[in-house]
């Protein structure tokens, strides 16, 4: 998404995601939770079982959807169930000269999966390879990889973990 959707969308996600939380802590959710803990019980002690609430985007052109929010309950061995939460971390990238805002495992143009972009710099679903069409858009000097250690044009080996940025995969904004 561009940044500015990304921004209009990003508040009013925190917004949902606090009333499914109210809602999943509330009282009318505990029925739920014991119905879980039951079906987990019946499906046996090698399998759990999860009740995801979702949040996508989805984009008609490209096809495809991005998850904004992924949160809900999960449980094994009929325990009472816990609460699970699985969305990305949004990350910047600079696409063909544009900034755009995705979960770090997505794709920034075609919002396909693609994770570990420094490690495989090519996008599996459209092709992009990072370092020529797309770079990777970083705020501070903050080790992308353990966000402990500083990282720069300068000096692009983390002093803390050792992770050196590709300075042809990303730059500074
Ligand atoms: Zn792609
Ligand atoms: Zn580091």
């Amino acid at each position: 998404m561009d940044r500015e959707k990304f921004e209009a969308a990003d508040a009013l996600v925190d917004e949902i995601a606090d009333i499914v939380d109210e809602m999943l802590a509330s009282e009318k959710a505990e029925l739920l939770k014991t119905k879980l803990a039951e079906l987990s019980k019946a499906v046996g002690s090698d399998l759990s079982v999860s009740l995801d609430c979702r949040l996508d985007v989805f984009d008609s052109k490209r096809e495809r959807s991005l998850p904004l929010l992924s949160t809900g309950l999960s449980s094994l061995r009929g325990q009472q169930p816990y609460r699970t939460w699985g969305d990305s971390s949004p990350q910047k990238y600079v696409v063909n000269g544009e900034m755009m805002i995705v979960p770090h495992d997505h794709c920034p143009a075609c919002w396909g999966v693609w994770d570990f972009k420094m490690d495989q710099p090519v996008c599996g679903e459209c092709g992009i390879r990072l370092g020529e069409q797309v770079k990777i858009l970083l705020d501070s000097d903050v080790c992308p990889h353990c966000e402990k250690g500083k990282v720069g044009v300068a000096k692009p080996r983390c002093s803390e973990c050792g992770f050196e940025v590709n300075l042809r995969y990303v730059v500074w904004g």
